[in-house]
């Protein structure tokens, strides 16, 4: 089965890809025109706008994600402006840094809403992954992408930037997410 997976972002197909693994869904990117505008308030409103905006254009059934980090001290901030806290990864990192510096407390949560439709943009099924954990105060690690140098999980000492793919896969937000649409679909 091929579903269109709402993405512009390389590294969460990847992710998509391999959470699916032994799945029989194939993921593919959404047709060309897939130009979604995200004004949502919520994770939840900006993936089932992502979604219903490729299965506009590709008209196939259509998953999207959306995701970002919450953090506590910041009020859930960056949260839905994670992906547009600054201009670039690096730069995004070393401003959630400073911010949260003053602060003792640096809980912080990974947050994952996906959205399932159909190809008419109808909801056929919605999930939510958590993955918590803190800001560390340095960064450190290569994998992953985004703000994974930064965040350690709890109950390891490790930040997601130092799992391999499997071990993020494993505990992450959009697994954990991920893993609930497909036992929908699976009857
Ligand atoms: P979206 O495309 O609006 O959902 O943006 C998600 C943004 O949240 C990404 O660009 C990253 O900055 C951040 N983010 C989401 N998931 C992850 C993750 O697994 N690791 C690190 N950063 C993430």
């Amino acid at each position: 089965m091929k579903i269109v997976f709402a993405t512009g972002n390389p590294h969460k197909l990847k992710e998509i890809k391999e959470i699916a693994g032994n799945s029989d869904i194939e993921f593919i990117l959404p047709a060309d025109g897939f130009a979604p505008v995200e004004n949502g308030k919520t994770f939840e409103e900006n993936s089932l706008i992502k979604a219903k905006e490729a299965a506009r254009v590709s008209k196939m059934i259509s998953l999207a994600d959306d995701s970002g980090l919450c953090v506590e001290a910041l009020n859930g901030e960056p949260g839905i402006r994670s992906a547009r806290y600054a201009d670039t990864p690096q730069a995004r990192i070393d401003k959630l840094l400073k911010a949260v510096e003053p602060f003792e407390n640096r809980r912080a949560e990974f947050v994952c809403a996906m959205t399932l439709v159909d190809e008419n943009g109808n909801i056929l099924h919605t999930a939510k992954g958590i993955c918590k954990g803190t800001i560390a105060k340095t960064q450190s690690g290569n994998g992953g992408f985004g703000y994974d140098p930064i965040f350690l999980i709890e109950g390891k000492n490790k930040t997601m930037a130092e799992l391999s793919e499997n071990e993020k896969n494993e505990i992450s937000h959009r697994g954990k997410a991920l893993r609930k649409i497909l036992e929908l679909l699976t009857p």
